[in-house]
């Protein structure tokens, strides 16, 4: 199967091919796991005990496994307050944000319209994925999200957009990202 230019630069094999092939389809299947499956160990994402539930804050709704804002409550939906609005109520951030360098200072507003614009995106799609807050720094922003998943999202649109420097930590129990991101 032919997989683009780079590949036969290196004059790979279709055997080579494949393993690559199952390597990604693994790492993305495992990044479809992680964002879908409650992690061990994560009292954030505990299931509620019945099969339908609403947040009382927020109006999400659970239903067959996820969180969404697609599906209608049943009459009978347990209330249990969604994972996001806890993460909010404790401050209690799955991603954190540090952003810093002169070209910060110059772009901000620019910069601050990226980060909602993609928090609206992955929200809609992905109920549980919300910021938490965009905070001033003596050194920069520091902004933090509910789920890994916008943390992570955000800090690909920076690079995209902007170019800069980007470091990403996971935490070792892998329930949290931390990403700092500079551009001077
Ligand atoms: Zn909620």
């Amino acid at each position: 199967m032919l997989r683009g230019g780079c590949y036969l630069a290196f004059a790979a094999s279709p055997e080579t091919l494949g393993i690559e092939e199952t390597v990604m389809d693994k790492y993305q299947q495992s990044q479809k796991n992680k964002l879908f499956k409650p992690q061990h160990g994560d009292p954030y994402l505990e299931l509620p005990s019945s099969g339908t539930a609403l947040c009382p804050q927020c109006g999400v709704t659970y239903h067959r496994g996820h969180w969404s804002w697609k599906s209608a409550a049943p009459s009978d939906a347990q209330s249990v307050v969604c994972p996001a609005c806890r993460r909010i109520a404790d401050d209690q951030p799955a991603g954190i944000l540090h952003l810093g360098g002169k070209f910060l200072g110059e772009h901000r507003q620019e910069i601050l319209n990226l980060i909602h614009n993609t928090e609206a995106a992955e929200k809609t799609a992905h109920a549980l994925e919300r910021l938490l807050k965009v905070t001033d720094k003596d050194d920069g922003l520091e902004v933090t999200t509910t789920g890994m998943h916008l943390a992570n999202r955000i800090g690909h649109a920076l690079n995209a957009a902007y170019k800069g420097h980007s470091e990403y930590h996971y935490s070792d129990d892998e329930n949290s990202v931390h990403i700092r991101w500079q551009r001077d």
